[in-house]
């Protein structure tokens, strides 16, 4: 394992916790084996989530930035660890959904599985004491919490996201049905992906079940979570070893 300088905390999640290093504009991500939900009403431990949510990470991002699109992570350090470029965080939340689940089904009555018309796009304003409420274009940039044009970037960057996910997933079994992204800025201004793509973060359907391969197992006490979040560690190691 690499000999890294750490220096300070910058983020005390349960499932992540973000360290400053030495070296200049970067820090370490460590994914934890420890799992929450509904505001951290529900907790519990996972055995090799850490590992598994580090791993499907890494794959995705390596998969992204090989397509072309800026992530923040730079590399893999350990089991549980990678390097990321440190960022300034923009307070939005941007939900894709490819299929009517969760939230969105709870709010509008909708039968979870529909598929709509086209990709939704919902933002939600970053606020853990508000619960990340849903907000809209012209409240994000009105608020001043995202300058327009920045806006029209990540909506360009939500599209190329989702073209490259989708397929790949549906190539391993898995329907990509939603999942929650967020962007922050480099020390140049540029914007680039920020956070982590993990079944904490996304829902995952094994399309021959229709399973759940995510944290859902967790929030609806379905079981055999840590299986579900090794099957997508397990199916995305088949193709990314083969890029
Ligand atoms: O809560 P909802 O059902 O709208 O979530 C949609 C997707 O975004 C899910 O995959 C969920 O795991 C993810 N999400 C997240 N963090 C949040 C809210 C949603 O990772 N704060």
């Amino acid at each position: 394992m690499e000999e890294l300088k750490i220096n300070g905390i910058i983020y005390d999640g349960v499932s992540i916790k973000v360290f400053r290093l030495e070296e200049e504009h970067k820090v370490l991500v460590r994914f934890t084996d420890e799992i929450t939900a509904y505001s951290k009403i529900k907790q519990a431990s996972i055995k090799d989530k850490g590992f598994y949510c580090n791993g499907i990470s890494s794959m995705i991002s390596e998969k992204l930035q090989k397509e072309g699109v800026p992530t923040q992570y730079v590399r893999k350090v350990s089991d549980t660890e990678q390097i990321c470029e440190e960022l300034e965080l923009i307070p939005i939340e941007f939900i894709v959904r490819n299929v009517i689940a969760g939230s969105m089904s709870k709010r509008l009555g909708i039968k979870e599985g529909t598929v709509p018309s086209q990709t939704i796009y919902d933002l939600c304003y970053k606020s853990d004491s508000l619960y990340d409420p849903l907000i809209n274009d012209t409240q994000a940039i009105g608020l001043g919490l995202i300058k327009e044009d920045e806006l029209v970037q990540i909506y360009e960057y939500l599209r190329k996201i989702n073209g490259i996910l989708n397929p790949m997933f549906e190539s391993i079994g898995i329907r990509l049905v939603d999942y929650k992204l967020e962007f922050g800025k480099k020390t140049d201004g540029n914007i680039v992906l920020a956070d982590d793509i993990t079944p904490d973060t996304a829902r995952f359907w094994d399309i021959a079940s229709g399973q759940s391969l995510d944290k859902d197992r967790f929030r609806r006490d379905s079981g055999m979570v840590g299986q579900a979040y090794a099957t997508v560690y397990e199916r995305l190691k088949t193709i990314i070893l083969k890029d």
